[in-house]
């Protein structure tokens, strides 16, 4: 039986791709779900349509219009959440709070910009920074403003977040006022496509506003011209082709790169196996293995724990993840579902087997039988937990981010090891530290921060406040130095930077005096 062919969304109409598409399948059954298609789209007519209508009609708004409309977006979104879920198990194999981190983590950063937008009110551009006088008359001066950039967003997305990953980019966007064209990963396209859908059909956005193109990237990056962007987020190999594209190394299009990276998790030196910070780091490392199956570009993959204490953390670690049930996630009692895909299943067990070359196995769950899931049809793989006494020897451990539930314990020898060691990923989107000493956060914060995009300091007093190692949240920066992409994105009001151009006016104070409302402050 043929499954659907689901239709694109480009130049404000509903088109079909020609030939037989690409199949979505069901991760845990097997089955094929819908298929994809991006062959015979007029691309050149698509991105023009979305430049010139979307971007015009997107600008004629105000900043607090624009928030109303995600805003609406959101309530529509809220309204058709039971499709989402049902598409996200179906599709991408999660269990239902591994999906919410998904949709509804997508839902609540459209929610934060609708917020965050209205209080820049009726205005059309940004004002940075104060005005700088140029002269030693004070007539004369800088004024530093920043305009949305007149052409479309193209987002090139991962396929562990078809909901968040169109949001996160898209809020800041479309509050910025530039067009949005998405392109989700193949194998989990199902879930971005049908929200695409139920926005347009809501009739929220002006014609060329969102657009969305499903299967194959093939020609895409060739349309961008110089006041486009492109948004990636994926792993570092595309990345390394999206960069090196002539649309980035030679027009000059504006590119932001959300790649792989090996994240880490600290323990204080100062920590004993009965203290708070340990157990705190414990249940971390467990949480992030686990959640969405470790497909999670934030993941802790290596942990870092004082030598005298490598023993003690393997066992707590290990006992935690023996209690993690996995198989189909529409089962009674399962905790952990699928990877996405067969692919990403025969990835991640090469994965395993080249991280071994380098670690000792301590905790290794694939014994227990998958719950309701055929071994040799689901794409479920058990909790691993591998360990290296002597890390500053290794290599691949440092290198290598396997995309699935694994992760690396490490035994450091002092601080400044522990230190060198972490840096040793070359640059990551996250790091932890599990410490009872506020001392000892500022200072990693300080050490390790220029390789880090984020540091999530857990300790004692804020145990049940936290938001958690690998959650991004809208208000912080989501990005990372080197390996990790060199992106930045979220932050607040920080991410509408992306979607602007900076301009310094050198004017008169009477010329300077005269945008009055059109201009607001710019405080990220
Ligand atoms: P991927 O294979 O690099 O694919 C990412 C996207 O790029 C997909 O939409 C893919 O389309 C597209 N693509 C592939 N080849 C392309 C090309 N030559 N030109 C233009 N686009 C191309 O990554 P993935 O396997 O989907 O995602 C997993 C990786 O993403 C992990 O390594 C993870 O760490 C990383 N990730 C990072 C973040 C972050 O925010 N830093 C977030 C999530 C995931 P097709 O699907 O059609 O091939």
């Amino acid at each position: 039986m043929t499954t659907p062919l689901l239709p694109n969304f480009l130049a404000g109409r509903w088109q079909t791709g020609t030939g037989a598409g690409l199949p979505l399948f069901d991760p845990v059954r097997g089955t094929e779900l819908v298929r994809v298609s991006s062959a015979g789209l007029d691309l050149a007519e698509g991105f023009a349509f979305a430049r010139e209508q979307g971007g015009a009609a997107l600008r004629a708004l105000s900043y607090g219009q624009r928030a109303a409309l995600l805003g609406q977006i959101v309530e529509v979104l809220q309204k058709n959440r039971d499709a989402y879920y049902e598409i996200a198990t179906a599709n991408c194999g999660t269990v239902t709070k591994d999906s919410a981190v998904d949709i509804d983590g997508g839902i609540f950063t459209l929610g934060y910009y609708a917020k965050q937008g209205a209080a820049l009110g009726d205005a059309t551009f940004l004002l940075d920074g104060a005005r700088i006088r140029m002269a030693k008359d004070p007539l004369f001066q800088t004024q530093h403003i920043l305009t949305p950039t007149r052409g479309v967003a193209l987002f090139i997305n991962a396929f562990n977040f078809p909901s968040w990953g169109l949001w996160e980019k898209a809020a800041p966007a479309l509050l910025s006022g530039v067009p949005v064209i998405v392109k989700p990963a193949t194998s989990t396209a199902w879930l971005t496509q049908r929200m695409v859908q139920d926005v347009v059909d809501a009739n929220i956005l002006p014609a060329g506003a969102l657009s969305i193109v499903c299967g194959s990237s093939a020609g895409l990056m060739d349309q961008l011209q110089p006041f486009d962007v492109v948004s990636f987020t994926g792993s570092a190999d595309t990345g390394r082709i999206i960069r090196s594209h002539p649309a980035v190394a030679q027009r000059s299009v504006r590119c932001n790169i959300e790649a792989d990276s090996v994240n880490s998790a600290l323990l204080d030196p100062a920590a004993t196996a009965d203290s708070e910070a340990f157990q705190l780091l414990v249940s971390e490392v467990v949480r992030e293995m686990t959640v969405k199956s470790g497909q999670k570009c934030t993941a802790i993959r290596r942990v870092f724990v004082p030598r005298a204490l490598y023993d003690a953390a393997a066992q707590a670690i290990a006992a935690k993840l023996a209690k993690t049930t996995v198989g189909d996630p529409r089962s009674e009692g399962v905790r952990m579902g699928a990877l996405v895909s067969r692919e990403q299943f025969d990835t991640v067990q090469a994965g395993i087997a080249h991280l071994k070359t380098e670690a000792e196995v301590l905790f290794d769950g694939s014994q227990t039988a998958l719950v309701d899931a055929d071994p040799a049809v689901a794409a479920c793989v058990a909790p691993t937990l591998l360990g290296s006494r002597q890390p500053a020897d290794a290599e691949v451990l440092h290198a290598v981010e396997v995309f699935g539930p694994v992760a690396t314990l490490m035994a450091y020898d002092g601080i400044e090891q522990a230190h060198e060691l972490i840096r040793r990923g070359e640059g990551s989107l996250v790091m932890s530290v599990f410490s009872a000493d506020p001392a000892f956060i500022a200072q990693t914060a300080a050490e390790l921060g220029s390789s880090h995009g984020r540091v999530h300091a857990v300790s004692p007093d804020i145990a049940t406040l936290h938001s958690g190692h690998g959650n991004v949240m809208p208000m912080s920066l989501h990005g990372g130095p080197g390996r990790a992409g060199g992106g930045e994105e979220l932050g607040g009001l920080r991410a509408l930077n992306f979607y602007h151009r900076r301009t310094a006016v050198q004017a008169s104070t009477a010329a300077l005096d005269q945008w009055g409302a059109a201009a607001v402050a710019f405080q990220p």
